[in-house]
């Protein structure tokens, strides 16, 4: 460890995720000193998985109301429409994102690696004077009179007033805090986890052509395929004439997501070249696939893999993201747990909301926390002074994370319905996909302007 922790601090942000980092630079931008906020992460090392791939307009507008908004967007790709087709390539819906012009300057979405974008708030924290101590992976917490002691797996030990919990989905903050993590629906009950959609495979690829006739760079588009298999995504992710550049690759990189139906087996934890280009040639959009009797234009192949994941979806959420501690009968002792990010909610990638979500709820956690703070500081103040501000934000958070857990659970159902395609309800949807009203009312839900 470069440097020691301090053994006390005001705030304790326990994980330094995108989450952890938006919530520090948030408690800063509202007023509270860098030295009263003490972040840690248990990886020795940040930023190296590339998983969210997209910045919606309420994310980007939340991002810029901390001052983090210029340099993603300079080096992210502005796409500009979605388009969801069929196995055989035909056009179900074209998702225009411009429609957003009339509510937000970020009329389209920003596809960015979330590697990235941890770097560019990890550059922000420091240069705001922050430091990630690392790696200091919580174990344990305790309150005391004075607060939360938290406990590390080196020994370590920090007391705060405030514990953070931006520590991911298993967080261990979350789960000493005694908070459980379920799935609001159950999961016996939750009909739309089906067998087809729920393994997902992402990576991060090149191409040996140019794919230009494919997924235009002016407007960048990104492809969405449902057949009877599953559903395909292919999306420009970096691109050097947008100077958005990833991995220090020369080449445009494509982020590449299918769903492999769990009864043809467990796919490879980090799938190699090889396989991924059998994906591609026996699922993917046959523009892009290298089998010549697929293709009908040049076959294409797969370049480089810079980075693939395989994982299971499933949505939980956090019972409360609030937890006043209390060390014994004495008003004042211990401390707060605030939940945030992962460790607060999370669902299926589809729709690409999990970070988004979490970035927005830490923006408004820094200015919260920021706010009890700044209301606790007469003589006769106690951390349990003012309370309720900080519920009622839980509780709005809370709200929201229902209603995005819920709203992903109605883009898997769809995707469910539209592999059907002898189904009625599939003709319902191609119907609606050629309702201009239909295609606003989903771009608005993905923009996150109705749930920011
Ligand atoms: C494969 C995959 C694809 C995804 N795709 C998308 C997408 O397209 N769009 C989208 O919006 N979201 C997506 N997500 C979700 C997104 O990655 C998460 O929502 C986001 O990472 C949440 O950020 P976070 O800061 O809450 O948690 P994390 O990113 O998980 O960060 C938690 C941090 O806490 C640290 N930590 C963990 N335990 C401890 C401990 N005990 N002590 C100290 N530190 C600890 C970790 O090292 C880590 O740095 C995807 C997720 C996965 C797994």
């Amino acid at each position: 460890m470069s440097q020691p922790p301090p053994t006390h601090a005001k705030i304790l942000v326990v994980g330094a995720g995108p989450c952890g980092l938006t919530t520090a630079i948030s408690l800063i931008k509202n007023g509270i000193p860098i030295q009263d906020i003490t972040v840690v992460d248990g990886a020795l090392h940040g930023q190296n998985t590339s998983r969210a791939m997209v910045l919606h307009a309420a994310t980007m507008e939340a991002l810029e109301s901390i001052g983090c908004v210029d340099n993603i967007n300079l080096s992210s790709i502005h796409m500009q429409g979605m388009r969801v087709q069929d196995g055989k390539g035909s056009p179900l819906l074209i998702g225009d994102l411009t429609s957003l012009q009339p509510y937000t300057k970020y009329a389209y979405s920003c596809n960015i690696s979330q590697a990235h974008v941890e770097i560019e708030l990890h550059k922000e924290f420091e240069r705001l004077g922050g430091h990630v101590f690392r790696p200091l992976k919580a174990i344990g917490m305790k309150p005391l009179q004075s607060g939360l002691q938290v406990t590390f797996e080196s020994g370590e030990v920090i007391t705060a007033k405030y514990v953070v919990a931006a520590d991911g989905s298993r967080s261990v903050i979350r789960s000493v805090s005694g908070i459980s993590f379920a799935d609001p629906d159950g999961i016996e009950k939750d009909k739309t986890i089906d067998p087809r959609t729920s393994q997902i495979v992402l990576a991060d690829v090149s191409f040996d052509t140019s794919l230009e006739h494919v997924f235009p760079t002016d407007p960048y588009l990104g492809t969405f395929s449902i057949s009877k298999d599953g559903l395909f995504l292919t999306s420009p992710l970096a691109h050097p004439q947008a100077k958005s550049v990833i991995y220090g690759a020369t080449d445009p990189i494509f982020r590449i997501g299918l769903s492999i139906p769990l009864d043809q087996g467990e796919a490879p934890s980090h799938p190699g070249i090889e396989v991924l280009q059998r994906y591609i040639d026996e699922r993917g959009p046959m523009v892009i696939s290298s089998n010549p009797s697929r293709n009908p234009n040049k076959p294409v192949h797969l370049k480089e893999v810079y980075w693939s994941s395989r994982f299971r979806t499933h949505s939980a959420i956090a019972d409360t993201l609030f937890k006043r501690i209390h060390g014994d009968t004495e008003e004042g002792s211990g401390g707060i747990v605030m939940l945030v990010g992962d460790a607060a909610h999370i669902h299926s990638p589809i729709g690409g909301q999990g970070m988004n979500l979490g970035i927005r709820d830490a923006v408004g956690l820094g200015a919260v926390i920021a706010k009890h703070i700044q209301s606790t500081t007469n003589a006769n103040a106690t951390v349990d002074t003012d309370l309720q501000m900080l519920q009622d934000f839980a509780k709005e958070r809370y709200e929201k994370a229902s209603r995005q857990i819920a709203m992903t659970k109605r883009f898997v159902w769809f995707v469910v319905l539209l592999m059907n395609p002898w189904s009625i309800q599939y003709w319902v949807l191609y119907m609606l996909g050629s309702i201009p009203f239909f295609k606003r009312l989903l771009i608005w839900q993905l923009s996150g302007l109705g749930n920011r």
